[in-house]
């Protein structure tokens, strides 16, 4: 019996159930679907990542990978009934968008008397599967990350051997161009790669080391684990019980955690979590914009700020810390919606996730999972101080402040020598937007 395995975001072949239970059905035609709802809003870096990844997947597979472009709803029961397959195999996607499509394609196979088989699922543990003894999921992070380990997970499995069948009756069409941008190696091998590099180099100092941006301290396998070119599980799979191995779980956790929120409430993707937020004021008139395109181009006269988004036009990447200190500064100086700041970082970032960003946004905007928001207002010349003392990380991300000294590099703008040559003065004053930020928030408590 022949067969279509439809990739989607497991772009890989080894511990990857799904591919097994249609590999032992009989021959299998792979196929990958360019979605233009998808690529449109992908943006260069992931674009590239996600052909340069297609690429290297059917490379692994001798050739054989069929890709077509368009609606998903109208491509795969195409594809099936050209090959005369019964059953189109996925791993099942709990993404808002994903999980309609889905719906979307199995009615339109059904019509035909042909099935969408969904197995297994891109996290550790599968979004529903985390739940109290009464049935009921967690609302916050730490108790779902014990109730994780307790579920856990299974022993990642070795690559099948597939009957792949490049069937010539389904022509493979053309890669779109491929965006000018340079991702380095990628596929499954490079992700084992740069999981091996970490284990070897990085992971038992990750709780020591992870906080500071001008530090190699994270496992950057983000854009890896973006497009499942390796598994949770696989990365799990290296974890030991040590101080460093546990924080590093943990994230991890965090990563499942945002996904089973979303998953349960799809309306959180563009929307507060917190209803009661929705009665924060936010500025979005012409003043509002132009405050946003210098966050955006990273001209706001804050070296932290300004080193963070330009290292994201730059690389497609900004490390954690910085994503938390940008994103408060966004909503909480800038006063601008965190819809805007997660559209930015999405259209940008080489591991834009829709669960991780929206969630980690409305994280840091205080709307979200987190217990203790709105007051958590980041400073952005005492985080640069204490995460990047040396400067190091603003001096290689904003040439200007290349000279300027270790101590006056957090706030050039104190310098008894000027501001550089051609650096911004600080856009907003931090300590007058903070309470600005706090008398808003008492609007919404007033409304409670
Ligand atoms: P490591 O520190 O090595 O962590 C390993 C993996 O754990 C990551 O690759 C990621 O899959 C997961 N992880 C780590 N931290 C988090 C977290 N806080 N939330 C969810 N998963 C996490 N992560 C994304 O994968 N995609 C996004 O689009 C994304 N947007 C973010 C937006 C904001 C505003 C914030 C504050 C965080 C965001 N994160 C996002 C989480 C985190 O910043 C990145 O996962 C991390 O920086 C990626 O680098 P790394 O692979 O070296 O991570």
């Amino acid at each position: 019996m022949t067969s279509v395995f439809w990739f989607r975001r497991d772009l890989r072949l080894s511990d990857h159930p799904a591919l097994c239970a249609a590999a032992a059905e009989g021959a299998v035609v792979p196929l990958y679907v360019i979605e233009p709802a998808l690529w449109g809003s992908a943006g260069a870096p992931r674009a590239a990542f996600l052909l340069a990844s297609l690429r290297a997947l059917g490379a692994s597979m001798g050739g054989q990978l069929v890709i077509r472009h368009g609606d998903p709803k109208v491509v795969v029961p195409e594809v099936a009934a050209a090959v005369k397959a019964q059953s189109v195999f996925v791993t099942a996607d709990h993404s808002p968008y994903g999980a309609s499509r889905d719906r979307a394609v199995e009615q339109r196979l059904r019509q035909d008397s042909r099935h969408l088989v969904a197995l297994d699922a891109n996290y550790a543990v599968a979004p529903g599967r985390v739940v109290k003894d009464d049935g009921n999921p967690y609302a916050v992070f730490t108790p779902f990350s014990r109730a994780w380990l307790r579920v856990g997970w299974t022993k990642p499995l070795a690559a099948p051997a597939v009957h792949w069948l490049g069937d010539p009756a389904v022509p493979c069409e053309r890669y779109p161009a491929k965006p000018a941008w340079d991702v380095g190696e990628v596929g499954e091998s490079a992700a084992h790669a740069r999981l091996t590099a970490f284990v070897a180099s990085g992971l038992d100092s990750y709780d020591q080391q992870r906080d500071f941006p001008a530090v190699e301290g994270t496992s950057r396998l983000g854009p890896h684990l973006r497009f499942g070119t390796i598994h949770p599980r696989q990365v799990l799979a290296e974890q030991r019980s040590t101080a460093a191995h546990d924080v590093f779980r943990s994230e991890l956790a965090w990563r499942d955690f945002y996904a089973d929120v979303l998953w349960r409430q799809p309306r959180t993707v563009w929307e507060n979590l917190q209803p009661k937020m929705d009665a924060m004021p936010v500025d979005t008139d012409a003043a509002a914009k132009q405050r946003f395109g210098l966050w955006q181009t990273g001209q706001t006269g804050y070296p932290i700020i300004d080193a963070g988004m330009r290292q994201l036009s730059a690389t497609g990447f900004t490390h954690n810390r910085v994503r938390m200190i940008v994103a408060s500064f966004l909503v909480k100086d800038l006063h601008l919606p965190w819809q805007w700041g997660a559209r930015h970082f999405m259209q940008h970032l080489l591991d834009g996730d829709i669960a991780s960003n929206n969630h980690g946004w409305q994280w840091a905007a205080g709307t979200g999972t987190d217990a203790a928001p709105y007051f958590r207002v980041f400073n952005p010349v005492l985080q640069s101080e204490r995460f990047d003392g040396k400067g190091a990380y603003l001096r290689s991300n904003v040439p200007e402040l290349a000279h300027v000294s270790d101590k006056d590099i957090h706030a050039p703008w104190l310098s008894k020598k000027g501001l550089p040559f051609g650096y911004p003065p600080p856009m907003v004053d931090h300590s007058i937007e903070r309470d600005e930020a706090l008398r808003r928030y008492t609007i919404v408590t007033a409304n409670r």
